[in-house]
């Protein structure tokens, strides 16, 4: 017998059949035994709805009280499914984050859990119910709502086993695993047995929205044995997230094609090529609290040089209203913004013992026509930003590139 968590995404409880679906799952996993404790996302739609509700009223919602609202969508299917597996004879309870303590630091919206208080689900497990918690959201220690960004679910599911020393967590969605890349892009795209924490670290931060990337730092962190699954298939093994070593002595080359939308690029045209100017840019942009992505600095040419970096897209209009305030003070010629950029990446560890994967991205995209405007590489991965409307090009033209097509 083991402890299970399972997590449900949006999608899996889209309506009362689907959630009656997963009551069945559940129901199953309890004949063999297990102990389970479920997480759910609102069901698919609703916490865009909630955001764009309260929008109406405040261009830009008060994050407290944005935090209190989005968390509603949660609470709904926590009592939804718990009602589902009552009617179908099994115990359950529902909680939502604050029931559990699941206890956050204040950053609304973006909060990063502190501790889980286990001892209630332990209970309750122990009197043989399953423990059915709300995800992505928790309370601050002087009793807020708070909740952990767009995907929190996933972090949910991962934190209560890692609190739980929960025997696997399983993510269930609406793919049945890992990808090469988002199959919606390529349908071609092969689904992966298993991928390293390494891999799938870069893949979430790069774009990859399958698991939240907070998600994959907390089960490398504290081992979680984490696995990617379909709740729409009865059979499967999913993708299961490993270590390193246990994983296959012959690593592929490149595992995976990730991509971005979500950023926008900035550039600050013939500023003086001296010592400083990159800072002179980029502190008041730090100060602001904007996370800067990529960054570019061309050679300077009669003494001035171009600057460009990207940040989030919802950050953009921020970042250029404050270099354009200090335009004058930066003595540069101009300060242009772009938002239809992409960003694409190829992952991989094997990378670390092969050379040449640079030059056979970059040749992939010349051969297509695709100019590359910003490049960044790590240990194992290569970013590249191109025009936002070659996007889906690249990624398929790449993925063949790197023979990542399923074989059947
Ligand atoms: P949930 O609501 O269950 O949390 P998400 O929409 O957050 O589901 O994540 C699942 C989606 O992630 C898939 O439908 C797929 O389009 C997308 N995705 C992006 N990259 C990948 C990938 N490499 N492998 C699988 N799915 C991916
Ligand atoms: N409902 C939240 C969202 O849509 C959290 C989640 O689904 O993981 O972002
Ligand atoms: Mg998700």
């Amino acid at each position: 017998m083991s402890l299970i968590v399972q997590k449900y995404g949006g999608t899996s409880v889209g309506s009362p059949e689907r959630i009656r679906n997963v009551a069945r799952r559940i129901a199953k996993f309890r004949e063999k035994g297990h102990d389970i404790v479920v997480v759910v996302s609102a069901m698919s739609g609703e916490t865009n709805r909630l955001i764009a509700l309260a929008r109406e009223i405040q261009q830009q919602p008060d994050p407290r009280e944005l935090d209190v609202m989005v968390s509603t969508g949660e609470q709904v299917t926590i009592a939804l499914l718990s009602m589902a597996l009552k009617e179908i004879g099994i115990k359950a309870k529902s909680y939502t984050g604050a029931q559990v303590r699941v206890l956050t630091d204040s950053a609304f919206t973006k909060a990063r859990i502190v501790s889980i208080d286990e001892g209630k689900m332990r209970a309750d497990l122990d009197s043989g119910h399953v423990v059915v918690v709300a995800g992505f959201q928790g309370v601050d220690n002087d009793g807020n709502i708070t909740t952990l960004g767009r995907g929190g679910s996933d972090t949910t599911g991962v934190a209560l086993a890692a609190a739980l020393k929960a025997d696997e967590c399983q993510i269930y969605t609406d793919v049945d695993g890992v990808y090469t890349t988002d199959p919606r892009i390529e349908p071609r795209a092969r689904k992966l047995k298993s991928v390293t924490f390494e891999e799938m670290l870069e893949m979430a931060s790069l774009g990859s929205k399958v698991l939240q990337i907070r998600s994959v730092e907390f089960a490398g962190k504290y081992k979680v044995k984490l696995r990617v699954l379909s709740s729409f298939e009865e059979e499967g093994e999913g993708t299961l997230i490993t270590f390193e070593e246990e994983g296959q002595m012959e690593q592929p080359i490149i595992s995976g094609i990730a991509f971005n939308r979500d950023e926008a690029k900035i550039t600050v045209r013939g500023v003086p090529d001296k010592p400083g100017i990159a800072y002179q840019i980029l502190g008041p942009v730090a100060d602001a609290n904007i996370e800067v992505d990529m960054i570019i600095q061309n050679i300077g040419e009669g003494g001035a040089t171009d600057f460009s970096f990207t940040v989030h897209k919802n950050d953009f209009e921020k970042a250029l209203s404050i270099l354009k305030g200090i335009q004058p003070h930066l003595e540069a010629k101009d300060v242009m913004g772009d938002q239809s950029i992409a960003k694409v990446s190829v992952v991989g560890v094997g990378m670390r013992s092969h050379v040449g994967v640079a030059s056979q991205m970059f040749r992939t995209l010349a051969e297509e026509g695709i100019n590359i405007q910003m490049i960044s590489t790590s240990e194992i991965k290569i970013s590249v930003v191109i025009d936002e409307k070659y996007l889906e090009l690249a990624v398929r033209v790449l993925h063949k590139a790197f023979q990542l097509e399923s074989q059947v």
